[in-house]
């Protein structure tokens, strides 16, 4: 049975050594800020840039691994029904929606959520880096270097699964940006499943 999270909210929870995690777009188009921490030491967090360069790639997807900050494999993708997710952008942000939206009154966006949901394991707002954007669909330009963000391509119950490689505490979000969802903001749903 899914795990619901309302629009614009996020969660956080223990996920242990071997279990997966199936991240669901119930209604497609939505996307899903993942951040994990070492359960036994939050110091050990989710590195973009280690994973993005033992990769050799800026997207991945299926066998590809989330490093920490400490170049051991935290999750790895098990399966992947959309092949397209960002892991260059920090969590959307109040501060992020005033300078690039133009908000006086911005939400606080999964930043925000992220630093509420893992507060009670020690986790403090300094402490969040930039998060894998599961189904987030940012465009580069190889030449210019420019992104753009576009809608992203998972459909209405599209699920990309991760397997847990160490005890992890995770963050999960439905982000809040309307560019990452093409301005309709939806549930994300989340399922653990154990062993296999
Ligand atoms: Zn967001």
């Amino acid at each position: 049975m899914a795990e619901v999270i309302p629009p614009r909210s996020g969660v956080a929870f223990e996920l242990r050594r071997g279990q997966r995690l199936r991240v669901v777009d119930p209604e497609g188009e939505q996307v899903a800020d993942l951040l994990a921490y070492n359960r036994e030491d939050i110091g050990e967090v989710i590195s973009s840039g280690r994973s993005l360069d033992y990769a050799s790639s800026i997207f991945l997807s299926t066998g590809d691994a989330l490093y920490s900050n400490r170049s051991r494999v935290m999750l790895r993708i098990a399966e992947d029904e959309v092949g397209r997710h960002d892991f260059l952008l920090t969590p959307c942000s109040a501060e992020m929606f005033r300078i690039i939206y133009g908000e006086t009154q911005p939400h606080r966006g999964c930043f925000g959520n992220l630093a509420e949901a893992l507060a009670p394991w020690g986790v403090r707002a300094d402490d969040i880096p930039t998060a894998f954007n599961v189904f987030m669909n940012v465009r580069v330009d190889g030449d210019s270097g420019k992104l753009r963000v576009d809608p992203p391509l998972s459909r209405a119950g599209d699920s990309t699964t991760f397997v847990a490689e160490m005890d992890l505490v995770i963050g999960l979000t439905a982000c809040s940006a309307g560019q990452s969802n093409n301005f309709r903001y939806k549930p994300i749903h989340y399922e653990i499943l154990d062993g296999g």
